[in-house]
């Protein structure tokens, strides 16, 4: 008789939990995976996914007015919400569909349920009523979109989670915050036509990323009609007639909207899950804390993704997922290394970043060469935009390694995953300038950068 009812049981089915639970159920396992909304998590029906298509939609309205200076007459382009809108739910909903498929065949059992957990080998099915034990648990459950509760009327305005799913678009939107999350949003909608306007406390948008990347991205939304609004907070909101809303910020200006979002992070999904008394050490933040294998405090109980607050992204929390089967099914103990994990914002010019900043390379001591190049892509020129790239190199003085990359430009997150390569594998300067160019491209320009 085995011990335990399973050998894994993943609590959560989104980017982390569903690989972990498949690549498990593929090496022999016994498995079980939870999910107390559905099958794929933030990523898939709440997230990147959905989020692109809405970029992608937004990105037309420029494409029209490109495609004039290449001869083109688009005087017809009318835009519908709804159909985009449903395309994308149907989509997302397909591919929701796709990995209970590859849950089930690679053996996995699937429990639509919430759970929480009761001791470090038992968890509890909440609507069923019933509980069950496994000899390991993983905790997947990702995180949540937060609201300002002590903000008067915050419960008017909505989160990224409501966006998708719109009963109608907005003529104008008020988005708090001025994260990845907030500026994707505010490309999305004014793309859309919406007239959009951002609130962030902060004295620029997108802290955390280079500072001339920044600067670049925020002064190309305002130069393509963003409303900008920097080192204010929201204060007060208040109803309306005919569903708008009366926002008050800080420096006391005031703004009539007919929507608001609050962008203004998100938190670990840890809360009323019995972790604590069963003995898991969560951080400051909420977050589960675990070693480098995603082992908590607790030895048969683990953790992956975005309830860990390490690097919230998806493919990171797959290369957790995909570590600790490794490490627990394989017998070939793997950590994951956070290190040089490139990312994309996909703003107004979106944004590839691999490495580090040049603030962040300046704080550990590294004595610099930065590369710097700001052109108007060819396509531009032409069809009369007046956006612009710019793509510049960290170099470490000393030993001529490339310690980052970052580009705001068109499609520079195709161009990050590959500029990423290289720098993970940590070439020097030298080694990049040995490339020979692709002509004509963008791209091009990572191999021609001459002068510090
Ligand atoms: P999740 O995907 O959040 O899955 C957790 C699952 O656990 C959820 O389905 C939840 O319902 C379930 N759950 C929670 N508690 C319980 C419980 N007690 N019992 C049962 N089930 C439970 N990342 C990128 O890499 N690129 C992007 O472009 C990108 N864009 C994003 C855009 C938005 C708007 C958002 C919100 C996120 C975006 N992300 C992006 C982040 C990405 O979605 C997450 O990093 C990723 O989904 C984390 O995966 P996860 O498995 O940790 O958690």
């Amino acid at each position: 008789m085995p011990q335990y009812d399973y050998d894994l049981f993943v609590i959560g089915a989104g980017s982390g939990g569903v690989r972990a639970a498949r690549l498990a159920g593929r090496a022999g396992a016994k498995v079980a995976i939870a999910e107390q909304v559905q099958i794929g998590g933030t990523c898939v029906l709440r997230g990147c996914v959905p989020k692109k298509f809405f970029v992608y939609a937004s990105e037309f309205s420029q494409a029209f007015r490109d495609a004039k200076g290449f001869g083109w007459t688009v005087d017809w382009a009318r835009f519908d919400w709804p159909t985009l809108r449903d395309a994308v739910q149907n989509e997302v909903n397909r591919l929701s569909g796709i990995y209970a498929t590859n849950l089930g065949a690679a053996g996995v059992e699937m429990i639509d349920d919430r759970v929480v957990v009761i001791d470090p080998h038992t968890v509890r099915l909440t609507r069923e009523g019933r509980s069950v034990t496994a000899e390991r648990i993983l905790v997947a459950t990702g995180g949540h979109t937060t609201r300002p509760t002590t903000i008067k009327g915050q419960e008017l305005g909505i989160t990224s989670t409501d966006a998708f799913v719109l009963e109608a678009l907005p003529s104008s939107i008020v988005i708090a915050g001025g994260g990845y999350i907030a500026v994707e949003f505010a490309t999305i909608f004014s793309g859309l036509g919406v007239d959009t306007t951002i609130v962030y406390r902060g004295e620029r948008i997108l802290r955390g990323f280079d500072h001339d990347v920044r600067a670049h991205v925020q002064a190309d939304l305002q130069r393509t009609g963003v409303n900008i609004i920097c080192g204010s907070t929201i204060e007060d909101v208040s109803g309306l007639s005919h569903g708008k809303k009366l926002v008050t910020l800080s420096n006391s200006m005031k703004l009539e909207t007919d929507q608001l979002m609050w962008a203004i992070g998100r938190e670990p999904n840890t809360a009323n899950m019995g972790l604590e008394s069963a003995g898991v050490r969560l951080t400051e933040r909420g977050a589960i804390a675990v070693d480098a294998y995603s082992r908590s405090s607790v030895p048969s109980i683990w953790a992956i993704g975005d309830v860990t607050d390490r690097v919230n992204l998806t493919p990171v929390a797959i290369r957790e997922a995909v570590a600790f089967v490794e490490t627990e099914f394989h017998g070939r103990p793997l950590a994951f290394d956070h290190a040089d994990i490139a990312s994309a914002v996909f703003s107004r010019p979106p944004i590839g970043a691999v490495g580090l900043t040049e603030e962040q390379a300046r704080a550990k001591g590294h004595k610099l060469k930065i590369f710097r190049t700001n052109f108007r892509p060819m396509k531009h020129i032409v069809a009369g935009n007046d956006q612009r790239v710019l793509m510049k190199m960290i170099v470490d003085a000393a030993s001529d390694r490339v310690l980052g990359v970052h580009i705001a430009g068109v499609d520079s997150p195709e161009q990050i995953q590959l500029a990423a390569i290289a720098v993970k594998a940590g070439l020097t300067k030298a080694q990049w300038d040995l490339t020979c160019a692709v002509h004509p491209t963008g791209a091009e320009e990572l191999v021609l950068m001459g002068e510090p």
